[in-house]
């Protein structure tokens, strides 16, 4: 009966099969040891060839790294150390021969890595990065429904902008002349959330970003969560409750990842308290003081984040930004209409954004002027005036990017591992 490695402690001493790839092999004399993997874990096999054939020996030493293999063999525990199990081979088959498996288990440049990156992918620390990133879209899952939000979702083809003008990707749509790839969902989130009250979007997301930088992709996972009645306080309330949730369900759920990953915890177990909050204009502040020559009214860069972070053990809220630098759809702050009701999470340990979020404008008036003074297309956001014409309501929302936060998680140093096939300027492929 095939079993999966990860369950072994159940079936020790039953004799099972286990489906999968053969990752390393070594032979002592008239003993071999085989690591065997099966997409849920890895386990030793051991193979003594007094109990085979001569057939069967010769065809188990001929097998290579990566080849398909069918074993059969008793589960025994590991003679010293707890929780680790064996296979005694009863049986043994080769589904398909591998030989001369380019990714050689010593190390590769990095474009070597990414242009083998569908081998690439078979790594025990590849394997760790993909569930770690599945837990934290599972943790993200969880904590929305549990606090009431539903997953509508958002298109991809677009018709204009959300995030700025100067990071779209052109497609050509039929007639109707050009689509662009969506950089957000959070203006379609804000039409849903006046049917189901509080909603999010959870896909692909497109930036032409012309950074060359550690933390962006030009396709990277977004999820837009966005509620209606809820204002600039509980929209922290939220993100800060999401992250921290997200931090405990990996501590607890990954730990064979993060001890593949040789991931220190305790940075993660610490950023678990509550998070620190500067205003925009307290960040410039603190930032001149650590010598930082940022000048009021510039976006902060990467340095000026981990300046701001470097001593803080918890995620560092920046709120209430100037409005000439933030889209035109966050809401002006009552007490300083230079500024708006939004902001950004920055991560500890120079894991730099994880989150920005906002309150929303929901007055007509306001909101078409700041579209006009964006010189951006009445017409295109006629549909979105209309939400605040039909039953508007304060409303809030943010976006977290998925592989920035499974970079922040596993304590991996570029973004370009978050994602299984990822796309930056200069790598399409494959
Ligand atoms: P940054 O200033 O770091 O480029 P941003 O201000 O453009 O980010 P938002 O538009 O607020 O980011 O997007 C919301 C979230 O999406 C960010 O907090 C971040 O987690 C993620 N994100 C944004 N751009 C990228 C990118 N190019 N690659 C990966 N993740 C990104």
């Amino acid at each position: 009966m095939q079993k999966f490695i990860k369950d072994l402690a159940n079936h020790v001493g039953e004799e099972i099969t286990i489906k999968g790839w053969l990752y390393n092999k070594r032979s002592s004399g008239p003993i071999a040891f085989l690591e065997l993997r099966d997409g849920t874990g890895w386990i030793q096999a051991v193979a003594v060839k007094k109990d085979f054939s001569e057939e069967l020996w010769t065809e188990m030493e001929k097998v290579g790294q990566e080849s398909s293999v069918e074993v059969v063999g008793a589960v025994t525990k590991h003679p010293k150390k707890e929780n680790v199990f064996e296979l005694q081979i009863k049986d043994f088959k080769i589904l398909q021969l591998a030989a001369d498996y380019p990714i050689a288990l010593k190390d590769h440049g990095p474009d070597f890595l990414l242009d083998n990156r569908h081998l690439w992918l078979r790594s025990r620390r590849q394997w760790a990065i993909l569930r770690v990133r599945d837990a934290i879209t599972t943790a993200i899952n969880e904590f929305l429904h549990q606090e009431g939000f539903i997953r509508t979702d958002s298109p991809i083809f677009t018709p204009s902008a959300c995030e700025g003008t100067t990071t779209l990707f052109p497609v050509p749509y039929f007639d109707e002349g050009t689509a662009y790839l969506s950089q957000s969902g959070q203006l379609y989130s804000e039409a849903a959330i006046m049917s189901v009250g509080r909603c999010y979007d959870f896909g692909p997301v497109f930036r032409a970003e012309k950074s060359k930088t550690k933390r962006h992709l030009t396709e990277f996972w977004m999820m837009d969560a966005e509620a209606a009645f809820v204002e600039h306080d509980e929209n922290l309330k939220l993100q800060e409750g999401l992250v921290r949730y997200i931090l405990r369900y990996c501590l607890k759920n990954c730990q064979e990842e993060l001890l593949t990953l040789e991931r220190n915890q305790e940075p993660l177990q610490k950023a678990d308290a509550p998070f620190t909050r500067f205003t925009y204009d307290q960040a410039i502040e603190k930032l001149h003081e650590l010598g930082s020559d940022i000048k009021y009214g510039e976006d902060l860069g990467n340095d000026d984040e981990g300046l701001l972070t470097k001593d803080s053990a918890v995620p560092v809220f920046i709120e209430k930004w100037p409005k000439s630098i933030k889209p035109f759809y966050m809401k002006r702050d009552a007490e300083n209409s230079d500024r708006v009701l939004n902001d950004d999470l920055i991560a500890t340990e120079g894991a730099g954004e994880i989150i920005g979020g906002s309150q929303r404008e929901d007055d007509y008036e306001l909101l078409l002027s700041r579209i006009q003074a964006e010189g951006l297309d009445v017409e295109d956001y006629k549909w979105y005036l209309d939400l605040r014409k039909y039953g508007s309501v304060p409303h809030s929302g943010f976006g977290i990017g998925l592989e920035r936060m499974v970079r922040w998680v596993t304590g991996v140093e570029h973004i370009r591992e978050c994602i299984t096939f990822p796309r930056t300027i200069g790598r399409l492929k494959p």
